[in-house]
């Protein structure tokens, strides 16, 4: 009898990765005090958090939490069908309706969760197809395959590209969807483009705003108020907890029926727990700051300027990104992990972003600001990248083809 050993495929793929470079290391972070975190006993200033806002250190959001906690305890104790659906659910439900404009949200685990569970739910034959944006993130593709349709994606931003995928696939139910914000580059989908394509193809359109909520749009109302779209063109949408807003979490917005039939049918919401109502408690109030503040999104928006005016100056290869995730492309992976290590050596934490996450040759610096950096440390991390450039031999730098 043949059969492949796992723990031999498991050895095998171990040693592929470490001749290639591609081994993944997890840092611990013992403390932290908003963009400062303690790592192996060293403090650094973190450029590398998706905490866009500086919610996740704000002293009300921390204290709505612990609030919770010490009356209704850990865990919701039950899925949200069975007996875990609390009030603050229920309340941070209906406060993101509210605030992203549209008839209903309903609350997830995971933004991940969130993204397999629309697909799931909504994707139900082999010939139906998701129609996708290259760039788009890893939960949106395996969602696809989870829900077991077909997967077309199209180039980078290419409204046409998506037009001419839909066009090509039909016969079945057709969902085209799109990171709102990209979370490796930084840029913003076409969505008015998009939105004119899904309405003649008869698709609809899904947009993952997890990094656009709270940063881009009216009141940080995303990217999809920013492009002037409603749950007309857009009936379904994912803003994230975990990322500006500071906690755990998401919720998919819109249309009341389609929410309703995720509630009733989609497999991760029904069989996991509900998220500890302390969490949607700690949301509720960042939620409450983060519409409210403009003040953190005028601070992002010129710490951003800053830093691209600054990149710009020392030839640092920017990428077109108008948000908080401002990658600086380094090409070969190499170079990137060289340039992340240097960096660190200077005092600042900055991932390198390597394949698998991104293609082949376009491994990057990826700098994400946060309202709660202040101009002198973003001119000292432009200062500290300029010489850690200086210093990682050219050869490195190109060691992969762009
Ligand atoms: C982070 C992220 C997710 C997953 O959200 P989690 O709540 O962290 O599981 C989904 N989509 C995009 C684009 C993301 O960046």
């Amino acid at each position: 009898m043949s059969r492949i050993d796992i723990h031999e495929r498991v050895q095998a793929q171990g040693r592929l990765r470490v001749a290639q470079g591609r081994q993944r290391r997890r840092r611990t972070v013992t403390r932290r005090d908003g963009v400062r975190v303690e790592v192996d006993g060293r403090w650094l200033t973190g450029f590398c958090s998706n905490d866009y806002l500086g919610l996740a250190s704000q002293f009300e959001v921390g204290a709505a939490l612990q609030d919770a906690a010490a009356r209704e305890g850990a865990g919701a104790g039950a899925s949200h069908l069975v007996c875990g659906h609390h009030a603050l659910h229920e309340q941070l439900e209906r406060e993101m309706a509210d605030w992203l404009g549209v008839p209903r949200a309903l609350l997830f685990g995971s933004g991940f969760a969130a993204n397999l569970a629309v697909q799931q739910a909504l994707l139900l034959e082999e010939d139906d197809v998701c129609v996708q944006d290259r760039l788009n993130h890893a939960s949106l593709i395996d969602a696809t395959r989870l829900a077991g349709c077909r997967l077309r994606r199209y180039p980078h931003l290419d409204a046409e590209g998506a037009m001419r995928q839909l066009r090509n696939a039909t016969g079945g139910a057709a969902m085209l969807a799109t990171d709102g914000v990209f979370s490796m580059d930084g840029d913003i989908a076409p969505l008015r483009a998009l939105a004119r394509v899904a309405r003649d193809e008869q698709a609809l359109l899904y947009v993952d705003d997890a990094h656009g909520i709270g940063v881009v749009g009216p009141q940080g109302r995303g990217s999809i108020a920013e492009a002037g779209l409603g749950v007309d063109e857009v009936p379904l949408h994912l803003a994230t907890l975990g990322k500006a807003l500071g906690g755990y979490g998401a919720v998919v917005a819109g249309d009341a029926g389609l929410i309703e039939h995720l509630a009733g049918t989609a497999r991760p919401y029904l069989y996991t727990t509900a998220l500890p109502p302390a969490l949607a408690a700690a949301s509720l109030a960042a939620l409450k700051l983060a519409r409210r503040d403009d003040w953190r999104r005028e601070r992002l928006h010129e710490l951003i300027e800053l830093f691209r005016a600054g990149a710009g100056r020392l030839g640092l290869d920017l990428m077109a990104s108008t948000t908080p995730i401002q990658p600086l492309l380094c090409g070969g992976e190499a170079a990137a992990s060289a340039m992340s290590a240097a960096v660190e050596a200077a005092g600042f934490m900055v991932t390198a972003i390597r394949p698998p996450t991104v293609p082949e040759g376009r491994s990057r610096l990826r700098v994400t600001l946060s309202a709660l950096h202040t101009p002198p440390q973003v001119q000292a991390l432009l200062a500290a990248i300029a010489q850690a450039r200086d210093r990682v031999p050219a050869a490195d730098r190109h060691d992969t083809d762009r």
